[in-house]
Formats: C-alpha cells, sequence, structure tokens
C-alpha cells in the first residue's frame, strides 16, 4: 500500500515561504494498493490531486468529519464536473451521507460560491460511515472508529495486503486518555497519521490561551500513543497554519526523544507500506 500526502495543514491553508517544504494545503491523504485508490478528506489538497486521475475516475472518499478545512477542496475536484466519473462519498456518523452532500451543497451556495454541487456531472454515491463497522472496498478493508473532538469526528483504521495505515486527524487524545478501543485499532500499526498540531506550552496555555478543549493534540502526546500503541512509524499531522517549516521539524525533533520513528507529515510525500 501507498500513502501520499496532498495536504497535511490544519485549520486553514496557509502560503509563502514559511511552509513551502511541509506544504500549506489542507487535510487530504490517498491511499493506493494495487491499482485501487481511496481518498480521505477533501481539504484544499484535493484540487492537486484530482489533477493527477487517470480518466474515467472511479474512488472513493471518506471523510473524517465536515469541518471546513475537510472539505473546501471538493468544489475543486475537477474529476467531480465530468459525467465519467463514479465516486463513492463516505459521511462520518448516523445519517452521514445526508449531513455530507448537504454540507457540499451548502459550500457551493451562495453566498459563499457561485456554481452549485448540481452542476458536477459525476455520480456521486453517498454512504454512510459508522464507527465500528467496516467497509470492503477493492482490496481496502476500512474501520471507522470515533474520535474525541467537538462535534466528533471519524480515525480510519485501513487494511490491505500486509500492511495497516491509520488516519487520526482532529484529535484531543493525551496518552493518559486514549479510549481502550481506540489503542486496540491502532495496535501495531505500520503508519499512524496523528494531529499533533499544538506544542505542549500552547496546549497548556503557556504560550497565548489554554487551547484544552479545542480538539487537537500535541506533538508529545502523538508521540506517547505511537509508542504505546507500538506503531512502527509516526506522522505528526494538521500543522497549525502559523507554524513555520523549522518550527515544526522543531516539534517532530522533541517527538523523536520519546519515539524515534516521528516525522512530520509533508505534501507530496508518498510512503510505501507492507
Ligand atoms: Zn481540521
Ligand atoms: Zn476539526
Amino acid at each position: 500500500m501507498q500513502v501520499r500526502f496532498w495536504g497535511v495543514r490544519g485549520s486553514v491553508a496557509s502560503s509563502g515561504s514559511h511552509v513551502a517544504k511541509l506544504g500549506g494545503n489542507t487535510s487530504c491523504l490517498e491511499l493506493t494498493h494495487d491499482g485501487h485508490r481511496l481518498i480521505f478528506d477533501a481539504g484544499t489538497g484535493l484540487r492537486a490531486l484530482g489533477e493527477t486521475l487517470p480518466t474515467p475516475v472511479d474512488t472513493t472518499l471518506f471523510f473524517s468529519h465536515l469541518h471546513w478545512d475537510h472539505v473546501q477542496g471538493f468544489p475543486f475536484f475537477a474529476p467531480a464536473f465530468r459525467p465519467d466519473t463514479h465516486l463513492r462519498l463516505y459521511g462520518p456518523g448516523v445519517d452521514g451521507a445526508r449531513h455530507l452532500r448537504d454540507a457540499l451543497a451548502r459550500q457551493m451556495s451562495p453566498p459563499h460560491f457561485p456554481v452549485p454541487l448540481s452542476a458536477m456531472r459525476a455520480r456521486m454515491d453517498f454512504a454512510d460511515a459508522l464507527p465500528g463497522r467496516a467497509v470492503e472496498t477493492g482490496p481496502f478493508r476500512v474501520t471507522p472508529f470515533e474520535l474525541p473532538h467537538p462535534q466528533g469526528c471519524l480515525g480510519y483504521l485501513v487494511e490491505a495486503g500486509d500492511a495497516r495505515v491509520a488516519y487520526c486527524t482532529d484529535v484531543e487524545l493525551t496518552h493518559e486518555r486514549l479510549p481502550s478501543e481506540v489503542g486496540r485499532l491502532l495496535a501495531g500499526v505500520d503508519a499512524l497519521v496523528l494531529d499533533a498540531q499544538y506544542t505542549r506550552d500552547e496546549y497548556e496555555g503557556r504560550v497565548g490561551p489554554s487551547k484544552v478543549g479545542w480538539g487537537h493534540s500535541t506533538n508529545l502526546d502523538a508521540a506517547h500513543i505511537a509508542r504505546a500503541v507500538g506503531a512502527r512509524r509516526l506522522f505528526l499531522f494538521h500543522h497549525d497554519p502559523a507554524r513555520t517549516d523549522a518550527q515544526v521539524e522543531d516539534m517532530a525533533e522533541e517527538a523523536r526523544a520519546i519515539f524515534p520513528a516521528s516525522e512530520p507529515a509533508r505534501e507530496n510525500k508518498r510512503v510505501m507500506l507492507g
């Protein structure tokens, strides 16, 4: 299985020389195996991903949640405008299909956007992603699970061939408060993509307001969790939009003191697993 990062930034996209190395687009991940493809989240990274897909496009998108940094790329996903495209879209939770369709339609309506969702000619099949209910698609088995985040968020465990990847963006976890079900699912994953937006000083309010309850983890807690669950590699994810490349590298260095196989997720990075 190959993982490719298309957007690694959190909250809002960022541009400029300070993010040139790691990238400024918001959450979007592509997983490929045996010629099949899954996409996780439709942050602004989705636009460039859409330009690379061979036609006709037939793919499945899973949404962690519907906060704007995870859906804003969808209006710019060019394959969705083609009638020969087939998309399966999994919205999080009970009634996730309806909530996802509504959210995508709302952001493509006045006063936000000039082109409606109905202008997208692709066949779109919406479905619910339900915690604990695995979805089999192509060679992939995808298991959604609940993560602590304001308004909720789903993590996804993806298994294909002999590789296992966990995508856990937008989650406020500490290693002391790791839900046992989450710990069980993450056990021994080959790659753990985990929210690490804040430093410990930011989280605890020594720099700016306390971030407790804002729904994100620290680089140190991410490293402790990776160690606790026996992950093979940790990718720090959902970088703060104001964070410079050098600052993210420093956070990864701190994480490596706890879990040596830690690195920042970087736009366009490809990782082969299994
Ligand atoms: Zn986010
Ligand atoms: Zn969020």
